[in-house]
């Protein structure tokens, strides 16, 4: 008898992240979901197949991975894209010329590209509105919004947004509540228990947490939706190669493991800085100075690896991240080993100065992505590092 998991069944989050969407595959019995690498499959017969057709439309291992997230999320539906833009894009497929969306201002900054540079030529119209308040969003709708799309918190300001109220907000003008979750990764936030109606990942992050691949991931309950995205992702054709697929479906089996350290490291770290620059110059919604706080931790479990920091001038910016040496310079975040940043540079450069100054990304702001290592060695880069400002 094949053992399958029962998705159905009340299991802990750990238990799911090991499990949910895993079959033994049918050959060998081999415990691992293998890497299939085809692009086709043999059909039995005329309009005969096993539900699989060509690797486009469905993969096994995309599957796989697509079931495990749905179940961490406690989503119905999951769909895996080439890349977290890729799975945006794909998104803003289901609506149409003359639809308007309601956006934070202070999105990822490859969100504002591809919406002001590029899906703005389709006739898609956007506002952009700081979603701390969810009335800011209510006066930005209009007849014709069809989205709400918040991340919480935003990158790299770590703003919240009241995720029920906002579910609320968009719920009441007919329109539909899509959640960039990338930074908090199901294990401290999920969203559609908050009302929202899609959850999207950049996989790349968290989810993957081995900084090894690129990937994006759409969570949602409703079916025909799902089935909208699907004919989507089929016809449009954003979908992740079968390694990278099973490169992040094997992260997500110690997600639950990994998270809890990015947070104890997090937290510390923010304490250590805080009290090393003053409260005001360190941003991070579990610390008790976030003016945030009490909200985030209505909606949060636990808080990540994420931290800004203030430092006043791009040169004493330069001058700290020149001197870190297990903190590397880089993009991106969520992975075991520990980044850091230059925000206005590097992830917010397509987003233009000015927009940039509105919003309090400084030329000063630095932004730590905490990894997993030994938390006394990340101290001591960092006093290393901080000894100059
Ligand atoms: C990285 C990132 C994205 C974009 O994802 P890619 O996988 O790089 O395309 C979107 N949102 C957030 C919050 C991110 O950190």
């Amino acid at each position: 008898m094949t053992r399958v998991f029962d998705e159905d069944l009340e299991t802990g989050f750990a238990t799911r992240a090991i499990h949910a969407g895993q079959r033994p595959e049918p050959l060998a019995g081999a415990i691992m979901t293998p890497v299939y690498l085809t692009s086709t499959y043999v059909q039995e017969g005329l309009g005969q197949n096993k539900g699989y057709e060509y690797a486009r439309g469905k993969n096994p291992t995309r599957e796989a991975l697509e079931r495990n997230v749905a179940a961490l999320e406690g989503g119905r539906h999951g769909f895996a894209f080439s890349s977290g833009m890729g799975c945006v894009d794909s998104i803003m497929k289901l609506f149409s010329s003359g639809d308007h969306i309601v956006c934070g201002e202070n999105m990822y900054g490859g969100i504002f590209r591809l919406f002001d540079k590029l899906l703005g030529n389709y006739g898609l119209t956007f506002s952009w509105v700081d979603t701390r308040d969810p009335q800011r969003i209510a006066d930005a709708m209009t007849a014709k919004t069809k989205l709400v799309f918040v991340e919480t918190p935003t990158n790299p300001l770590m703003r919240i947004c009241d995720l029920r109220a906002a579910a609320d907000v968009a719920h009441r003008g007919n329109a539909l509540l899509l959640v960039d979750n990338t930074f908090s990764s199901p294990y401290f936030q999920r969203p559609l228990e908050f009302g929202a109606d899609m959850v999207y990942h950049s996989t790349t992050k968290y989810l993957n947490g081995h900084s090894d691949m690129i990937g994006g991931i759409a969570i949602l309950n409703d079916d025909d939706l799902a089935v909208r995205l699907q004919f989507i992702l089929n016809a449009a054709g954003a979908v992740p190669g079968p390694f990278d697929s099973w490169l992040a479906l094997r992260g997500t089996k110690t997600l639950h493991l990994r998270m809890p350290r990015h947070d104890a490291n997090g937290r510390q770290i923010a304490g250590w800085l805080a009290e090393r620059l003053g409260e005001d110059k360190v941003i991070y919604p579990g610390l008790e100075s976030h003016p945030q706080h009490a909200l985030a931790k209505t909606q949060m479990s636990g808080f990540g690896g994420m931290i800004s920091v203030e430092l006043g001038t791009k040169e004493k910016a330069n001058e700290v991240l020149s001197r870190c040496r297990l903190f590397s310079l880089a993009e991106s975040l969520g992975g075991v080993e520990s980044l850091i940043s230059h925000p206005a540079s590097m992830t917010h450069a397509s987003v233009d100065i000015a927009r940039r100054t509105q919003l309090g990304i400084t030329e000063g702001m630095i932004r730590l992505s905490c990894g997993v290592e030994d938390v006394g060695d990340l101290l001591a880069d960092l006093e290393h590092a901080f000894h100059v400002v």
